[in-house]
């Protein structure tokens, strides 16, 4: 299959790599020079549990080179990159181009369906876990899923088609029309535990080294809850409870993704986590306090950063 990924930091470079090596034709799209030289120049160090090696399988580009529309274009930038990448890279959207997004947070639909039409958008929802340690580096560690469906609902062909490509590279993909359930259920993770780690600088386990960590991180999933069903979204609040109470016990030295990005002085995906739950809960009329000041108090950290 022909597959662009618009925006190859860690996830987009494990997602390219992993679809390289299964035989596809993969073009990494993004603005950071240094790292598509060095793939150019060296390819892909890509470590995972099956090893570390080399995919030299790849192609590369800035957004505003790309010429030929894909079968399958995946949108990995950050979420508040989204439109003026998709902007630039206008030539990637063909006709039969369908785009699919695995970030995390709410309005990835929205946002490109400003570009694409709604039946060629993909909304998905991914636990695979990458991290890039540097130029043309990327590695993860564990196991994942990948849970996708159409924005308007329907299988697809092109549904079937990229669930088959995701599999074929390993991604364990399945076509789930709860899909919306799923992604909710990750934003009140991230909601919780990436906005409380982004201002107290403590690590996932370190969140629990008083009660009242705890306690708050839990506070925020009800609330998220509560939202979601104002919503008219199925959700599994036990299920998350027992998802952050895993990770606060086991994974208890991780710096979730805010938190890195607060140290490295870059900008947060507040706005499409907490930000877009707010939102959402004052158009249903039901409250969301705590996620809220958590908003407020992550917005004063943005503001600080320099990029
Ligand atoms: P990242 O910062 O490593 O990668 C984002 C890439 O987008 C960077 O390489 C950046 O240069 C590129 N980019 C920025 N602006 C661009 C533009 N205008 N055009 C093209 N490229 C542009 O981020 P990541 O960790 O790979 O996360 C990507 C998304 O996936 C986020 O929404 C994140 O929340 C989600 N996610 C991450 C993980 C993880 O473990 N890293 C897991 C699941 C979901």
């Amino acid at each position: 299959m022909d597959i662009a990924i618009l925006g190859a930091g860690a996830m987009g470079s494990l997602f390219g790599g992993l679809l390289a090596e299964a035989g596809h034709r993969v073009t990494l799209v993004d603005i950071d020079d240094a790292h598509l030289d060095a793939i150019r120049r060296d390819g892909l160090h890509l470590t995972t549990d099956a090893g570390a090696r080399v995919v030299s399988a790849l192609h590369g580009c800035r957004p505003e080179q790309a010429t030929a529309a894909p079968e399958l274009l995946i949108v990995f930038t950050k979420t508040m990159h989204t439109e003026t990448a998709l902007t630039s890279a206008r030539a990637l959207l063909g006709e039969h181009t369908a785009v699919l997004s695995l970030q995390n947070g709410l309005g990835n639909v929205e946002r490109i369906a400003r570009h694409v039409p709604r039946e060629r958008v993909m909304a998905g929802m991914t636990t695979w876990p990458a991290d890039k340690p540097g130029a043309a580096q990327v590695s993860s560690h564990g196991s994942g899923e990948i849970r996708l469906m159409n924005a308007d609902g329907e299988l697809h062909a092109h549904v079937r088609r990229a669930v088959d490509a995701l599999n074929s590279a390993g991604l364990n993909c399945v076509a789930d029309p709860n899909v919306w359930s799923a992604i909710w259920e990750k934003v009140a993770f991230n909601a919780a535990l990436n906005s409380l780690c982004a201002l107290t600088q403590c690590t996932v386990g370190e969140l629990s080294n008083v009660p009242d960590g705890e306690a708050l991180t839990l506070k925020i999933v009800a609330e998220v809850a509560t939202v979601a069903h104002a919503s008219g979204i199925a959700f599994d609040e036990a299920h998350v409870v027992d998802n952050v109470r895993f990770a606060l016990a086991n994974h208890r030295a991780h710096r979730p993704s805010m938190l890195q990005d607060v140290l490295a002085g870059r900008k947060t995906e507040i706005e499409a986590i907490n930000g877009a739950v707010v939102e959402a809960a004052r158009a249903e009329g039901v409250s969301a306090p705590c996620t809220e000041t958590l908003l407020h108090l992550v917005r004063l950290v943005d503001a600080r950063a320099s990029r």
